[in-house]
């Protein structure tokens, strides 16, 4: 040991945990403070724009406005431009004859000659008042009186139909202020002023990279084990829709040398870089590793007290912001908009996104885990009076629920809930609310599809929320929803849907589903057996692996009552769709199962029949009449959408 080594006091040395994987959670506002501690204040870098290409930009300085706009006094109508005390007595009995001046001021024309008292010279709109004239008559108010003068039958009062120099913009007022985007509007005042290029905050240009080894990029073939690349094309259009310059680097395997490399030379030409996948701490995890390479002071909170969304790391490279956001798409996406988003506009000289964020009434309690901030995906439906917020897809891997969801909502880490009713602050992923003409809540089926396709032909939005039947009959007992698709068998009545109706509900009959058993075509254990038969040849062998579904659905009753107690290998296999079963099956990770006939028949599996399911519609009775509802009973029944359902299986009530 070198005697020149300074002695650190073992309690300031960090434990290995600590300076490996920096497992200190920080909460949600902790980490935000530190980071923007770190990058703010920053001078913005500002570049001269071309106005065609200045849309978006946030102008980095005032603007004044070099000339006066309109420049010279100019006419507002067709007309004659005349020396209002002249006309001042005239009437409708009482006519001015008015000498006309021997020339025609058109727009873009200067006037060669002077209006002298008792003569008039005609003019166009936006022609330039001449001089001695002070107002103009329009033509309609005139007549002519020979080839060379006019009658003028009304008075009229100085400045009459002129824009005065500068009455628009004047010279030297400050016309457009720093920190505006510009938009349309803003355009228009610059290119009257006849400004061609204007100093704005130069675009932070961003890199991105998705990492991990199952990623392939969309239009490449998918092979076993692979997923697509999501996040890359996610965060590279958020990032472009919040005033940043995304350059997209491509997937990564998880591999050090090659993500070191992709990072140095992401890095290198961007102000910032935001790469997402790797952070959940396994053997892959990698980046975070790296990133304590790259720059000082390097990661600066690597896990976040969030729900999902712990695994984010941040950190801030020799000034540059570097971020590593969770692998799975959604938590990738509520971290990006929540916490990077604002980094992201400060740096582009932009405003908070106002227009991102709507107030609206969550109907139902969301519990919460208590400690950590969490974010809940909504929908927005158009209620009585107000928005309403509809927590949709729970689970933070589920990019469907994207398709339904309009932003998502964040409760606070000291709160264990938010009770029904209340009033939360929604983000929207992109600004601006497309309330739906049509809301449908319950369960889920693909025949919903080909009915409303009608309606989206029709012009009409549509917004299905898959929350189960008793979710969607629920929400029709509360009146968030038009129709609420159900398929609820009684056992006692022995009957669908109808028992559980109440006031102000009623039913409309959708369309029967064959449910029955799924197996792979050739597989002789099954092959021309009735499902009692081939439950009984499955559980007879003991190699045999079936793929149950959840506690609540429909399929899992049957399921149950064929089983008849019986716990085979696979029963805890417990998916929550139709669609599941039948990836199992084809996958060989089970056997058999129990889906629905379409869903078999497009997984090209072998089906035997079992039972009829009855999937019908609740419709909330006071909103019968509403356009989109009626548009929906009549695609409901019209000889289209019965065919469509037909050839995919179903058979309409
Ligand atoms: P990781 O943090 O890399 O362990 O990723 C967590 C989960 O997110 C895994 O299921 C990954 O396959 C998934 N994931 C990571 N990156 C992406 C991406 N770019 N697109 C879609 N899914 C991803
Ligand atoms: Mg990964």
């Amino acid at each position: 040991m070198g005697s020149g080594m300074t002695m650190i006091p073992r309690s300031q040395i960090p434990s290995a945990f600590e300076q490996e994987q920096f497992l200190k959670i920080l909460s949600r506002e902790e980490a935000l403070a530190r980071f923007e501690a770190l990058l703010f204040p920053r001078t913005i870098p500002t570049e001269m724009r071309k106005l065609a290409d200045a849309l978006g930009a946030a102008l980095a300085e005032d603007v004044t406005a070099p000339i006066d706009v309109p420049p010279f006094d100019r006419s507002n109508v067709d007309g004659f431009a005349v020396r209002s005390a002249d006309i001042v007595a005239a009437g409708e009995g009482k006519p001015v004859r008015l000498a006309l001046n021997g020339e025609t001021i058109h727009c873009g024309t200067a006037p060669a000659l002077q209006v002298a008292a008792g003569t008039a010279t005609a003019i166009a709109t936006g022609g330039p008042l001449p001089r001695g004239a002070d107002a103009v008559v329009m033509v309609e108010h005139t007549q002519p009186a020979g080839s060379d003068a006019i009658e003028v039958r009304r008075a009229t009062s100085p400045g009459q139909f002129v824009s005065y120099a500068g009455s628009d913009i004047a010279r030297g007022e400050a016309l457009l202020r720093a920190g505006t985007i510009i938009g349309s509007r803003e355009i228009g005042m610059l290119a009257a002023c006849g400004i061609a290029e204007v100093s704005v905050a130069r675009k932070p240009v961003v890199a991105v990279i998705s990492t991990g080894d199952e990623l392939v990029q969309p239009g490449q073939p998918l092979a076993p084990a692979e997923i697509y690349d999501t996040n890359g094309a996610i965060v590279t259009a958020a990032i472009d829709e919040n005033g940043g310059e995304a350059v997209f680097h491509g997937a990564v395997p998880d591999d050090e040398a090659m993500l070191e490399a992709a990072m140095r030379r992401a890095l290198a030409g961007a102000d910032m870089l935001v790469l997402s996948g790797g952070t959940s701490k396994g053997a892959g995890d990698l980046s975070h590793r790296i990133i304590g390479r790259l720059g000082q002071p390097g990661v600066i909170a690597h896990g976040v007290a969030l729900k999902p969304g712990k695994p984010l790391c941040l950190a801030v490279c020799d000034g540059k912001p570097v971020v590593i956001l969770p692998g799975f798409p959604t938590s990738a996406m509520f971290t990006f908009h929540d916490m990077i988003v604002p980094v992201l506009r400060r740096m582009a000289g932009l405003p908070p996104r106002s227009d991102a964020k709507v107030s609206a009434t969550v109907p139902v309690r969301i519990a919460s885990e208590l400690g950590r901030t969490e974010f809940v995906m909504v929908s927005l439906v158009e209620g009585q009076d107000r928005l309403i917020a509809y927590p949709t897809g729970k689970g933070s891997g589920a990019i469907t629920s994207f398709a339904q969801a309009d932003g998502f909502l964040r409760i606070d880490a000291l709160a264990d809930q938010m009770p029904a009713g209340t009033e939360a602050e929604v983000t929207l992923f992109t600004p601006h609310v497309r309330v739906p003409d049509l809301v449908i809540v319950g369960s889920h089926c693909t025949g919903l599809d080909l009915v409303t396709a009608e309606l989206a032909h029709a012009g009409l939005t549509v917004r299905s929320i898959a929350v189960g039947s008793l979710g969607g009959l629920a929400a029709a007992k509360r009146g968030e929803c038009d129709l609420a698709p159900i398929h609820l068998f009684d056992d006692r009545s022995e009957t669908y849907n109808t028992p559980y109706l109440v006031e102000g509900l009623e039913l409309v009959p959708g369309w029967r589903r064959m449910q029955g058993i799924v197996f792979r075509e050739g597989d002789k254990r099954f092959e021309g057996l009735g499902a009692k038969d081939a439950v009984a040849a499955a559980l007879a062998d003991p190699a045999c692996i079936m793929v149950n579904r959840n506690q609540g659905a429909g399929t899992r009753i049957l399921i149950d009552r064929l089983l008849g107690g019986a716990r085979p290998e696979g029963y805890w296999n417990q998916p929550r769709s139709h669609n599941a079963v039948a990836a199992a099956v084809v996958q060989h990770r089970a056997d058999w199962g129990m889906t629905i006939a379409p869903v078999a028949h497009a997984a090209g599996l072998g089906f035997i029949p079992l039972a009829e399911e009855h999937y019908d519609f609740v419709l909330v009775t006071a909103r019968k009449d509403r356009p989109a509802v009626q548009a929906f009973l009549d695609a409901l029944g019209s000889d289209d959408a019965r065919a469509a359902l037909e050839r995919a299986g179903f058979r309409p009530a």
